[in-house]
């Protein structure tokens, strides 16, 4: 039985693995090092099911209802997968959020902490934080100022069930992103220092994911160029 889907989406899984080797070659780095996250958003959980017969094993979500619908679809076809949270994160949604995600990348605001650690101890879960870093001053993308950054890590390393994993960034439209990719980097390693659980850099997406490469991410979120152009406008 031939399945389109699944092909078109194996040759995009292909390609873009081709893209990440190559900018790993570019950059000196190991493939091994860089954990390529799919960013399903908008897709149905059937997709979800494809990239994981495929070998892919971690997936992304920007909403709440959404993202605890599919991880349900997944938990009833018993497939084990891992959930990033990549989405802005309201206070309301942190019980649902901290239930099935194993790695929240969009901590951005104190108000965040105790709502993610209550609901992640209620669940009886320890769940991974990186704290997300705005390199613009579009409020709508989200993230915490670099002068910010080591005092929310305080909080989420002091807060129980929540584990320091690192740091997100979304390279702002208006900027070259290698530059952006590099300060993030220099941020990183000085939190690393601060806090050893924190080596996660979750940078690059489709449009720059090679300069994300270069510049030391660990974590690549992939829409676009794995399941193609979305339906719907979702940032
Ligand atoms: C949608 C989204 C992505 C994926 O973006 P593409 O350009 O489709 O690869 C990555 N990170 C975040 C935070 C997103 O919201």
């Amino acid at each position: 039985m031939t399945d389109p889907r699944l092909e078109e989406l194996a040759g995009r899984l292909a390609a873009l693995r081709g893209r990440i080797t190559a900018a790993c070659a570019t950059a000196g780095r190991d493939p091994g090092e860089v954990t390529l996250v799919a960013v399903s958003k908008t897709w149905p959980a059937a997709d979800v099911l494809r990239l994981a017969s495929l070998g892919l094993r971690d997936f992304g979500e920007s909403y709440a209802a959404e993202a605890r619908d599919k991880a349900g679809a997944l938990r009833a076809a018993a497939v084990d997968v891992s959930w990033h949270f990549v989405g802005r994160l309201q206070r309301n949604k942190c019980r649902s959020v901290a239930t099935h995600s194993d790695l929240v990348h969009s901590v951005d605001r104190p108000e965040l902490v105790p709502a993610l650690s209550a609901a992640a101890m209620r669940a009886g879960r320890e769940l991974g934080a990186l704290v997300q870093v705005s390199y613009d001053d579009d409020p709508g993308r989200g993230g915490c100022s670099p002068e910010d950054l080591p005092e929310l890590a305080g909080l989420v390393t002091a807060a129980a069930g929540l584990t320091l994993r690192g740091v997100m960034a979304v390279a702002p439209r208006s900027l070259p992103p290698r530059p952006v990719f590099a300060r993030l980097r220099a941020l990183a390693a000085e939190l690393a220092a601060a806090h050893p659980s924190a080596t996660v850099i979750s940078a690059g997406m489709t449009g720059d994911l090679e300069d994300a490469v270069a510049e030391g991410a660990t974590h690549l979120r992939v829409g676009t160029a794995l399941f193609g152009d979305r339906p719907l406008a979702s940032g």
